[in-house]
């Protein structure tokens, strides 16, 4: 269901006006990783409304290495999430990491986020197959092209086509950044599928300094846009302090990016 040999046509989304593949300008989703608190969630929406981006991001249950590790608000979470991102006329995507929560997390998300982690995770894929939300599916730490694709078939499968591909870096062994970008993935994707997709240049790089370049590259592969986690104080951030970028460092992104994200 996800090949062009079944659809030749780019699946275009329309999620409330905000268009999604095919020749849409390019997509931003941004916004920091995990939602903190009332003041930091408002602040950057307000931010990034400014720069004229639609959808936000941030994580309520987040997937940590550490069982220790801040696991993010939960349902408070989700709805001060959403009721920021309305407050500014944006879309609201958050991950959803247990089949129990998709209920739940649907009510408030106007999209459904399934990390890398869960990319494997099939009755999760085939519970947001059911939900009525478009879904993002990042792909899994170490899965291959095919099984990436596979995932994002079990979410067809169910009756669900709003699929959104995202490509989030696959582990390799190089250190120097925390995860190789792989830009084939994406030409491919964009080739065999008619799915749109998106590259997460913050957790494929794992550092703030190789945003710029990597979201280059990946839209002059064909990506039909870009995730990029956005904080106001990156370096108070309760996950991922590394890679975040503040209001300055958007300004020096969305600068650089300029003349892609527009028509010429
Ligand atoms: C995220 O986007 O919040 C996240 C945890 O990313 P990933 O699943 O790609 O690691
Ligand atoms: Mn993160």
């Amino acid at each position: 269901l996800v090949s062009r040999k079944v659809k030749s046509d780019d699946t275009v989304l329309d999620i409330d006006g905000v268009r999604i593949g095919g020749n849409s300008l390019p997509t931003i989703i941004a916004g920091p990783c995990s939602i903190e608190s009332e003041e930091q969630m408002e602040q950057t929406a307000a931010y990034l409304a400014g720069k004229g981006i639609k959808i936000l991001r941030g994580g309520a249950y987040k997937p940590r290495t550490s069982p220790y590790g801040f696991q993010g608000m939960g349902v408070d979470g989700l709805i001060l999430g959403n009721r920021v991102a309305k407050e500014h006329g944006m879309l609201f995507i958050t991950e959803v990491m247990d089949t129990r929560d998709v209920e739940i997390v649907a009510e408030y998300a106007d999209i459904l986020q399934v990390g890398a982690r869960n990319m494997h995770n099939f009755a999760l894929l085939r519970e947001v197959g059911r939900a009525r939300r478009p879904v993002l599916l990042k792909r899994g730490l170490s899965a291959t092209i095919e099984e990436w694709l596979y995932a994002a078939e079990y979410i067809l499968s169910e009756g669900n086509n709003e699929v959104i591909l995202c490509e989030r870096g696959i582990r390799t062994y190089e250190k120097w950044t925390r995860n190789t970008l792989d830009l084939s993935a994406v030409a491919i994707a964009k080739k065999e599928t008619h799915l749109p997709v998106i590259v997460d240049v913050t957790h494929a790089a794992g550092r703030r300094d190789l945003l710029i370049p990597l979201a280059k590259a990946a839209l002059a592969v064909g990506a039909d846009g870009i995730h990029v986690e956005v904080h106001p104080s990156p370096a108070t951030a309760l996950s991922d302090n590394e890679q975040q970028l503040d209001f300055a460092g958007y300004d020096q992104f969305s600068d650089a990016l300029s003349s892609m994200l527009k028509v010429p």
